[in-house]
Order: C-alpha cells, then sequence, then structure tokens
C-alpha cells in the first residue's frame, strides 16, 4: 500500500498546520490545493522538504493519484469567502467529496471529511451532541456551505454503507490561530486586525451571540488521532473548544491582550447568524482521549503575534 498522506485544502489554514505536523512525523505528504483561499506562503517552510509535495488542483474535477490517507479539507471557511461564489462552495463540498470518495475507493484509502458545527445551523439544543440533526435554513446565504458540508456527510455514510469504505467524519467547530489570512472575515482575525490597526472593532448585531474558539494546535492533534482510529468508528465526532464565549466577550479579551484603545461599533447581524454554538466533546474524550489544552487566551497570544508580523511586513 502507497503510505503517501493526501491532505486537500493543505495550503489553507487549518491544512498548512496539519502538512507541518505530518512532514515532522515523517510522512510523505501530497498538498492538493486551488489556491481559492489558501496560499503557497503558508506551505513555504515545507516546500524543498523531500517528504512534501504541492499539487494545484482543484478538487470540482477527477484526480487520479496514489496515496493510502486522505484528509479532505478543501472548503472555504470563512462566510466572506463562502458566500462570495456560493455555487463553487457547493460544488467544492459535493463535487469534491465525490471526486475524493471516488478516488479512496479506487485506492482503498482511509478518508477523513473536515465537517463542520454548521451542520447544527442555528441550533435548538445547546451544547451540541452528535445526536442532534440541526436546524439549517435549505435557501439562505449560508446553505452553500452547510448544506454542501450536510449533503458531503451523506456522500460519506453513503460509501461507507455501499462500498464499505472507511472514512471518519470530524464535525469542526470554530478553530483560530496563527496563518489565518488577514483579510479572512473571521471574528477573531477580524477583532485583531482592527485593534492592531487602531480601527473600530465591528460587532455584528448585540455581541451577545456566543461561539467556542479552539486553538489550531488542539484540533490537529484531534483529526490526527481520528486518522488513526481503529477501522468501524467513523464519527462524527464534534471537536472544538467547549469555553463558550460572547462576542462582546471576545473583544475585551482581544482588546486586552492587544493594549488597543479601540472602539467598538455595532453593525447588523448578517442573515442566519447562530445565536449560540458550543460542543459537547464527551464523545472526542471517549473515543479520542482528547480534550484541547489551550484556553482562548493562550492561544490568542501567539495569534496575535502572527497579525503584529504580517501587518508590519
Ligand atoms: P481556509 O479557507 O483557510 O482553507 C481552505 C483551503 O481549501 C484553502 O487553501 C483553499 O484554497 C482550498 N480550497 C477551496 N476550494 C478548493 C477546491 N475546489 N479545490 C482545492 N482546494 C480548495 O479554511 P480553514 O479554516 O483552513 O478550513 C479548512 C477546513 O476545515 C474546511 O473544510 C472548513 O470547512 C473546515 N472547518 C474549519 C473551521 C474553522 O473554524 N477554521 C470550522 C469548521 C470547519
Ligand atoms: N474519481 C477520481 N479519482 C479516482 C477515482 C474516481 O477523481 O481515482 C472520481 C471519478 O471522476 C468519479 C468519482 O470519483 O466521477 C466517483 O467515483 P466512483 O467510482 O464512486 O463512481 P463512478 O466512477 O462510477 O462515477
Ligand atoms: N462577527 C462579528 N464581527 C466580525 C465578524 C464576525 O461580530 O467582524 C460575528 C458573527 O456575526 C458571528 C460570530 O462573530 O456571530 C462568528 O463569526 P465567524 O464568521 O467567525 O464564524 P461563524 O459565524 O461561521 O461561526
Amino acid at each position: 500500500m502507497n503510505d503517501t498522506i493526501m491532505v486537500t485544502g493543505g495550503a489553507g489554514f487549518v491544512g498548512s498546520h496539519l502538512c507541518e505536523r505530518l512532514v515532522q512525523a515523517q510522512h510523505d505528504v501530497l498538498c492538493v490545493d486551488n489556491l481559492y483561499t489558501g496560499s503557497r506562503h503558508n506551505v513555504q517552510g515545507l516546500i524543498g522538504s523531500r517528504h512534501f509535495e504541492f499539487m494545484r488542483h482543484d478538487v470540482t474535477f477527477p484526480l487520479y493519484v496514489e496515496v493510502g490517507q486522505i484528509y479532505n479539507l478543501a472548503c472555504p471557511a470563512s462566510p466572506v469567502h463562502y458566500q462570495h461564489d456560493p455555487v463553487q462552495t457547493t460544488k467544492t463540498s459535493v463535487h469534491g467529496a465525490i471526486n475524493m470518495l471516488g478516488l479512496a475507493k479506487r485506492v482503498k484509502a482511509r478518508i477523513l471529511q473536515a465537517s463542520t458545527s454548521e451542520v447544527y445551523g442555528d441550533p435548538a439544543v445547546h451544547p451540541q451532541t452528535e445526536g442532534y440533526w440541526g436546524n439549517v435554513n435549505p435557501i439562505g446565504l449560508r446553505a452553500c456551505y452547510d448544506e454542501g458540508k450536510r449533503c458531503a456527510e451523506t456522500l460519506f455514510f453513503d460509501y461507507h454503507r455501499q462500498h464499505g469504505l472507511d472514512i471518519k467524519v470530524v464535525r469542526i467547530f470554530n478553530t483560530y490561530g496563527p496563518r489565518m489570512h488577514p483579510n479572512d472575515g473571521r471574528v477573531v482575525s477580524n477583532f485583531i486586525v482592527q485593534a492592531l490597526r487602531g480601527e473600530p472593532i465591528t460587532i455584528f448585531g448585540d455581541g451577545q451571540q456566543t461561539r467556542s474558539f479552539c486553538y489550531v494546535d488542539d484540533l490537529v492533534e484531534a483529526l490526527m488521532r481520528m486518522m488513526t482510529t481503529e477501522r468501524g468508528f467513523t464519527g462524527p465526532v464534534n471537536v472544538g473548544n467547549p469555553g463558550e464565549y460572547t462576542m462582546l466577550e471576545l473583544a475585551e479579551n482581544v482588546l486586552a491582550l492587544t493594549r488597543s484603545r479601540s472602539a467598538l461599533v455595532f453593525k447588523p447581524l448578517p442573515p442566519d447568524d447562530p445565536r449560540q454554538r458550543r460542543p459537547d466533546i464527551e464523545l472526542a474524550r471517549q473515543a479520542l482521549g482528547w480534550q484541547p489544552t489551550v484556553t482562548l487566551r493562550d492561544g490568542l497570544v501567539p495569534t496575535i503575534e502572527h497579525f503584529r508580523r504580517v501587518l508590519a511586513a
């Protein structure tokens, strides 16, 4: 069997950290990315390593390579980016899943899907367990992402049942850390960039909506543990940090750690913005022996340092 590990979306924020960890562990990594939101810069430190290969490719098109494991992360994750070309977002999740599952089927590779807490939509159950089916608006502005990811999960489980594929599905909750793009548009990068530039912090709505923020190193650890669990364990499994914060609390933390005097400005809440989100991670604890180790403040420090360097460059 070929032991190359393929990471689609490997030049993105999460994917580049995952590639780095896999190369450090001496695995041969094939990073497949069309550079839609990712960049070569994210994997610059790996180019030249004999364990690393970059391939520019769009997963909505078929791909014939020989690999032993697939992490399927390709998909823009920030609402600003995934709503920019919503049809392409759905295609990436759905056609991308079909192609990667077809590839996994042909080469008999284990395949892991980066799913999302967005499958729960604006959740009526709190905190969210894997058994909750979600509350998603199928025709709203977020649907291209939410429904695309839900359909990808459906495809994973049907390839598993119909073709016996060895699948793993992880539902990732909001994750942050170094290498997020300054224009990524997600809340952590927006607040930090605004604070460092002394610009107003943009709070959408009243800022009372909640999210749970996981540091990227904790997420990567969970993805790698999931990939190596026994064959029968498919998930879906929630991975996130159960610490829950309002957007106003997040802004206060960012202001304190950057020592910024930025003012808060309130902007309209985007449509279908979930009111609350917090993972129940009991399954991850039991099945992966995993729990997050980095608190929000401890994770914000290196993230702020990253943005200081990027903005100074
Ligand atoms: P990101 O936008 O930084 O990375 C996504 C990567 O996928 C980029 O490098 C992009 O160029 C690539 N890509 C997009 N469309 C592609 C296509 N058609 N073909 C090939 N490559 C393509 O986002 P991220 O935060 O690193 O997210 C990675 C994965 O994790 C995504 O699947 C996302 O849905 C999932 N996820 C992330 C979070 C989070 O908070 N970061 C939360 C839930 C789920
Ligand atoms: N596919 C791919 N690489 C492979 C094998 C398949 O990209 O190595 C794509 C192929 O284009 C196909 C899809 O995966 O459309 C689904 O493959 P599957 O074998 O499930 O279905 P079929 O080939 O019958 O459509
Ligand atoms: N948000 C905000 N200001 C910003 C960007 C986002 O208040 O500049 C809010 C957004 O409305 C949402 C939360 O922060 O309630 C998290 O948004 P993000 O886009 O990071 O992720 P998602 O909504 O997908 O969880």
